[in-house]
């Protein structure tokens, strides 16, 4: 199994999953345009896209969801509230799919297990995504870790994590209070340190590459994210993969 991050941030945000013979997007919140040249980057062509499967439903995740789904007859898998919250937006969809929190389905020979995460959406999830042994872990857009996101973290051999933002620039920050509150609060966004901490707490054998994800423009620095994640992989003492996603274009290309 490969995955490969299309863009990831408050802009928008779809990552791309697949084997030899499926591929699933997480995610489409990109316009439809957008997507479809990402993928083509990326070497992919619409119709390659087997299924949609959407985390919840804020615009940077589900801008170009309907229109990509019902453009090429991809199935939208989604859960019951995020259908419901999303308010209509996805209703164009070519064909919906529901997603039930802790009840895996497959899309060809990928079997995607959705959790839930702590996140001021109805009803958000992350997934990991398994083939041939293999497990992907795609979680960003949580405000803390559980113990459920702690487990699946333990069993992820790449790991896509949200690095949103570093507490110190949030705070000197722009933003008006009751944004930053949201933010920090435990259904807003991981921080660098949350997701450090999560790092060095949970860190297993089999962990192999790990994505900094979901990185604000305003109230984070890519070099921030750099210096923790170095400090903590020389101390690891065994070689970890890692990249800084980002928010313009598509990046690398990672086994799991
Ligand atoms: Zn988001
Ligand atoms: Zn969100």
């Amino acid at each position: 199994m490969k995955l490969r991050v299309l863009g990831s941030g408050s802009k928008g945000n779809a990552i791309l999953v697949h084997s030899e013979t499926s591929a699933v997007l997480i995610d489409a919140g990109f316009a439809c345009r957008e997507l479809e040249s990402r993928l083509k980057m990326a070497g992919f062509a619409p119709g390659d896209i087997n299924a949609i499967a959407i985390t919840h439903e804020h615009t940077d995740h589900i801008r170009g969801a309907a229109l990509f789904s019902r453009r090429y007859g991809i199935p939208l898998y989604l859960t019951r509230g995020t259908r419901q919250a999303a308010n209509g937006q996805l209703e164009k969809a070519g064909r919906i799919e529901t997603v039930t929190p802790e009840e895996p389905f497959t899309v060809g020979d990928i079997t995607l297990h959705p959790f839930t995460v702590s996140h001021d959406a109805a009803e958000p999830v992350a997934y990991l995504s398994e083939c041939g042994g293999r497990r992907a872990l795609v979680m960003t857009d949580l405000g803390c870790v559980t113990v459920r996101a702690m487990e699946n973290f333990r069993l992820a051999h790449l790991a896509l994590l949200e690095s949103n933002h570093d507490p110190e620039l949030l705070d000197i920050g722009p933003y008006p209070w009751p944004l930053k509150r949201r933010i920090k609060g435990k259904l807003g966004h991981l921080s660098n340190d949350d997701c450090m901490k999560l790092l060095k707490d949970e860190v297993w054998d089999g962990l192999g590459t790990v994505i900094f994800a979901h990185l604000s423009q305003q109230n984070n620095n890519p070099n921030l994210v750099r210096l923790g994640a170095d400090t903590f992989f020389a101390a690891a003492g065994r070689p970890i993969k890692y990249e800084i996603a980002g928010q313009d274009r598509p990046g690398e290309l990672h086994d799991v």
